[in-house]
Order: structure tokens, then sequence, then C-alpha cells
């Protein structure tokens, strides 16, 4: 079964989900926040954000996120993964001649 026949946004106006205007103040700021509320009680909430993370750049609220809150989330993702990368190129520079001298006696 799709996981958005459980969304619980199916039961509601679909434009509380893509507020206009700037989401940080005001009343799109409001309606973004009543968003996420739906989207927090929401039993898909991680597959939701999911699909927007592997989607790229979509608009409005999924996963109680707003388009710029995925776009930090994978920026930080990014950093991370280049940090991972960083320590297992460290790692290997540290093990390789343990390797060498090991297998040489
Ligand atoms: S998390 Fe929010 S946007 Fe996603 S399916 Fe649930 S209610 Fe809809």
């Amino acid at each position: 079964m799709n996981w958005r026949t459980k969304a619980d946004c199916r039961h509601q106006d679909p434009d509380l989900f893509f507020p206009l205007g700037n989401t940080t103040s005001g009343l799109p700021l409001l309606q973004t926040e009543e968003a996420k509320a739906v989207c927090r009680a929401c039993p898909v909430i991680a597959e939701c954000l999911d699909w927007a993370l592997r989607a790229g750049a979509v608009e409005g609220i999924w996963g109680g996120t707003t388009q710029g809150e995925r776009h930090l989330m994978q920026l930080h993702a990014r950093h991370d993964a280049g940090r991972a990368r960083e320590a297992l190129c460290d790692a290997s520079l540290f093990v390789t001649p343990f390797v060498a001298t090991w297998s040489s006696s």
C-alpha cells in the first residue's frame, strides 16, 4: 500500500501545505505552523519526509518541514558525508602501513 493513502493531509485543505510568501513571519508563518502540526500527528511523516528529500526541490510542507528546512538538511547530510569520506581516507592512511608491515612478516 502506498504511504500516501495514510496521509493525514488528505483530510485537509491542500492550500494549507503551500503557504504563500515569507514563511518566517506573519500569516504564512502561522499557516506553516498549522500545517506542521498536522504533519506531527501524521502516521507517515517519515515516509513523506524521505520522499520529499529524494524528490529534490519541491515546494510546500512535506514531512513536517518547509522547502528551506529540507534544503538545510540536505546540505548538512552532504557535509557529514564529506566528513565521513575524509575520516575513511584518514583511517586508510593509518591502516595501510600497518597492514603492509603485518603482511611482510
Ligand atoms: S507528513 Fe504532512 S505532508 Fe506528509 S503526508 Fe503527512 S500530513 Fe501530509
